[in-house]
Protein backbone atom coordinates (compact mmCIF):
# COMPACT_ATOMS: atom_id res chain seq x y z
CA UNK A 1 0.00 0.00 0.00
CA UNK A 2 1.47 3.57 -0.95
CA UNK A 3 1.24 5.80 2.39
CA UNK A 4 0.52 9.35 1.03
CA UNK A 5 2.36 12.50 0.96
CA UNK A 6 5.81 11.42 3.50
CA UNK A 7 5.72 13.68 6.53
CA UNK A 8 9.10 15.94 5.89
CA UNK A 9 11.82 16.12 8.14
CA UNK A 10 12.06 14.20 11.53
CA UNK A 11 15.25 14.49 13.23
CA UNK A 12 16.80 17.15 12.20
CA UNK A 13 15.03 20.83 12.00
CA UNK A 14 16.41 23.46 9.11
CA UNK A 15 14.12 25.75 10.85
CA UNK A 16 15.83 28.51 13.35
CA UNK A 17 15.99 27.37 16.72
CA UNK A 18 13.94 28.42 19.77
CA UNK A 19 15.70 30.47 22.15
CA UNK A 20 17.84 28.24 24.56
CA UNK A 21 16.66 28.13 27.89
CA UNK A 22 19.89 29.58 29.27
CA UNK A 23 23.18 30.38 27.30
CA UNK A 24 25.26 29.93 30.14
CA UNK A 25 24.55 26.13 29.89
CA UNK A 26 27.93 25.02 28.33
CA UNK A 27 26.88 23.27 24.53
CA UNK A 28 28.43 19.41 24.03
CA UNK A 29 30.59 18.61 20.90
CA UNK A 30 28.01 16.43 18.67
CA UNK A 31 30.28 13.32 17.25
CA UNK A 32 30.06 12.73 13.57
CA UNK A 33 30.21 9.68 11.08
CA UNK A 34 32.34 8.02 10.63
CA UNK A 35 33.29 7.98 14.26
CA UNK A 36 33.63 4.49 15.23
CA UNK A 37 32.42 5.84 19.38
CA UNK A 38 28.95 5.64 17.36
CA UNK A 39 29.25 1.96 16.88
CA UNK A 40 29.34 1.51 20.71
CA UNK A 41 26.50 -0.04 22.45
CA UNK A 42 25.80 1.87 25.29
CA UNK A 43 26.00 0.48 29.15
CA UNK A 44 22.89 0.80 31.32
CA UNK A 45 22.26 4.25 34.18
CA UNK A 46 22.73 2.67 37.44
CA UNK A 47 21.67 5.91 39.39
CA UNK A 48 19.97 8.74 38.64
CA UNK A 49 21.17 12.02 40.18
CA UNK A 50 22.30 15.24 40.17
CA UNK A 51 25.56 14.59 38.04
CA UNK A 52 23.05 12.64 35.40
CA UNK A 53 20.41 14.98 35.43
CA UNK A 54 23.53 17.46 34.74
CA UNK A 55 23.94 15.79 31.87
CA UNK A 56 20.72 15.71 30.39
CA UNK A 57 20.66 19.40 30.81
CA UNK A 58 23.06 19.72 29.01
CA UNK A 59 22.08 17.36 26.19
CA UNK A 60 18.55 18.99 25.90
CA UNK A 61 20.58 22.43 25.13
CA UNK A 62 22.44 20.71 22.82
CA UNK A 63 19.73 19.35 21.09
CA UNK A 64 18.03 22.72 20.93
CA UNK A 65 21.02 24.39 19.83
CA UNK A 66 21.73 21.97 16.71
CA UNK A 67 18.77 22.33 16.03
CA UNK A 68 17.69 18.55 16.37
CA UNK A 69 14.26 16.91 17.91
CA UNK A 70 15.69 14.00 19.51
CA UNK A 71 19.78 13.17 21.04
CA UNK A 72 21.21 10.15 22.46
CA UNK A 73 24.30 10.32 25.23
CA UNK A 74 26.90 8.31 22.82
CA UNK A 75 26.79 11.11 20.37
CA UNK A 76 28.15 13.40 22.77
CA UNK A 77 30.19 10.61 23.66
CA UNK A 78 28.56 9.44 26.17
CA UNK A 79 28.18 5.38 26.47
CA UNK A 80 25.25 5.97 28.75
CA UNK A 81 21.24 4.70 28.13
CA UNK A 82 20.16 8.30 27.80
CA UNK A 83 18.13 10.10 25.63
CA UNK A 84 16.63 13.42 25.16
CA UNK A 85 13.56 14.24 22.90
CA UNK A 86 11.57 16.93 21.92
CA UNK A 87 9.18 16.61 19.12
CA UNK A 88 7.50 19.92 19.65
CA UNK A 89 8.15 22.72 16.69
CA UNK A 90 7.92 26.13 15.97
CA UNK A 91 7.19 28.53 18.92
CA UNK A 92 4.71 26.22 20.85
CA UNK A 93 5.58 25.59 24.75
CA UNK A 94 8.41 23.47 24.75
CA UNK A 95 7.57 19.73 25.86
CA UNK A 96 11.12 17.46 26.94
CA UNK A 97 11.39 14.31 27.27
CA UNK A 98 14.28 12.11 29.11
CA UNK A 99 14.60 9.06 28.32
CA UNK A 100 16.47 6.98 30.96
CA UNK A 101 16.94 2.89 30.07
CA UNK A 102 14.24 2.90 27.70
CA UNK A 103 12.68 -0.28 26.64
CA UNK A 104 10.78 -0.99 23.89
CA UNK A 105 8.02 -3.24 25.40
CA UNK A 106 5.70 -3.39 21.60
CA UNK A 107 5.79 -2.72 18.49
CA UNK A 108 2.67 -2.15 16.02
CA UNK A 109 2.53 -4.08 12.97
CA UNK A 110 1.52 -1.27 11.11
CA UNK A 111 4.26 0.73 9.47
CA UNK A 112 5.13 4.57 9.01
CA UNK A 113 7.86 6.45 6.99
CA UNK A 114 9.51 9.62 7.72
CA UNK A 115 12.17 10.83 6.06
CA UNK A 116 15.05 10.91 8.46
CA UNK A 117 17.89 12.36 9.16
CA UNK A 118 20.64 12.71 12.36
CA UNK A 119 22.90 14.92 14.16
CA UNK A 120 25.80 12.82 13.44
CA UNK A 121 25.24 12.28 9.91
CA UNK A 122 24.45 16.13 9.43
CA UNK A 123 22.73 17.17 6.18
CA UNK A 124 21.65 13.70 5.32
CA UNK A 125 17.87 12.22 4.84
CA UNK A 126 16.70 9.09 4.00
CA UNK A 127 12.99 8.02 3.68
CA UNK A 128 12.94 5.30 6.77
CA UNK A 129 10.24 2.70 7.01
CA UNK A 130 9.78 1.44 11.03
CA UNK A 131 7.05 0.56 13.32
CA UNK A 132 4.03 3.06 13.57
CA UNK A 133 3.83 2.77 17.07
CA UNK A 134 5.43 1.73 20.14
CA UNK A 135 5.34 1.18 23.63
CA UNK A 136 8.12 1.95 25.80
CA UNK A 137 9.36 1.66 29.54
CA UNK A 138 12.06 3.54 30.71
CA UNK A 139 13.00 6.04 33.80
CA UNK A 140 12.14 9.71 34.11
CA UNK A 141 14.53 12.81 34.90
CA UNK A 142 12.84 12.14 39.16
CA UNK A 143 14.29 8.26 38.28
CA UNK A 144 10.39 7.11 38.62
CA UNK A 145 9.48 4.50 35.98
CA UNK A 146 7.06 5.50 34.01
CA UNK A 147 5.59 3.98 30.37
CA UNK A 148 4.57 5.60 27.67
CA UNK A 149 2.63 4.95 24.26
CA UNK A 150 3.90 6.81 21.37
CA UNK A 151 3.20 6.86 17.90
CA UNK A 152 3.97 9.23 14.86
CA UNK A 153 6.56 11.13 14.70
CA UNK A 154 7.82 10.71 18.55
CA UNK A 155 7.09 6.28 17.72
CA UNK A 156 9.95 6.99 15.05
CA UNK A 157 12.80 9.40 16.66
CA UNK A 158 12.29 7.39 19.81
CA UNK A 159 13.26 4.01 17.91
CA UNK A 160 16.13 6.15 16.13
CA UNK A 161 17.37 7.53 19.46
CA UNK A 162 17.12 3.44 20.99
CA UNK A 163 19.10 2.37 17.72
CA UNK A 164 21.54 4.54 18.87
CA UNK A 165 21.89 3.31 22.02
CA UNK A 166 23.01 -0.24 20.31
CA UNK A 167 25.59 1.33 17.91
CA UNK A 168 22.78 1.24 15.18
CA UNK A 169 22.60 4.25 12.43
CA UNK A 170 19.37 4.85 10.54
CA UNK A 171 21.49 4.63 7.18
CA UNK A 172 21.90 0.60 8.53
CA UNK A 173 18.59 0.65 7.33
CA UNK A 174 19.34 1.89 3.21
CA UNK A 175 20.52 -0.59 0.58
CA UNK A 176 24.77 -1.53 0.72
CA UNK A 177 25.13 0.36 -1.92
CA UNK A 178 23.33 3.83 -0.58
CA UNK A 179 25.17 3.10 2.94
CA UNK A 180 28.32 2.79 1.67
CA UNK A 181 27.96 5.50 -0.56
CA UNK A 182 27.00 7.94 2.05
CA UNK A 183 30.17 6.51 4.70
CA UNK A 184 32.30 7.21 1.82
CA UNK A 185 30.94 10.18 2.01
CA UNK A 186 31.46 11.69 5.62
CA UNK A 187 34.83 9.52 5.66
CA UNK A 188 36.27 11.70 3.07
CA UNK A 189 35.10 14.84 4.64
CA UNK A 190 36.46 14.53 7.68
CA UNK A 191 40.02 13.54 6.26
CA UNK A 192 39.76 17.27 4.29
CA UNK A 193 38.40 18.36 8.03
CA UNK A 194 41.72 16.97 9.25
CA UNK A 195 44.17 18.22 6.82
CA UNK A 196 42.02 21.79 7.06
CA UNK A 197 42.89 21.52 10.68
CA UNK A 198 46.27 20.88 10.31
CA UNK A 199 46.90 23.65 7.70
CA UNK A 200 45.99 25.47 10.32
CA UNK A 201 48.44 24.33 12.97
CA UNK A 202 51.14 24.48 10.32
CA UNK A 203 50.33 28.05 10.56
ZN1 LIG B 1 20.55 10.15 15.15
Amino acid sequence: MEAGPTPVLALTLTQTPPTPISRAMELLDIIKLPDPVLRKKSAAVEQVDDDLRRLLDAMLETMYEAPGIGLAAIQVGVPKRIITIDTTRDEGPRKPLYLINPEILTLSDDRSTYEEGCLSIPDYFAEIERPASARVRYVDYDGKQQELEADELLATVIQHEIDHLNGVLFVDYLSKLKRDLVIRKFTKAARLDEREKRKHVAL
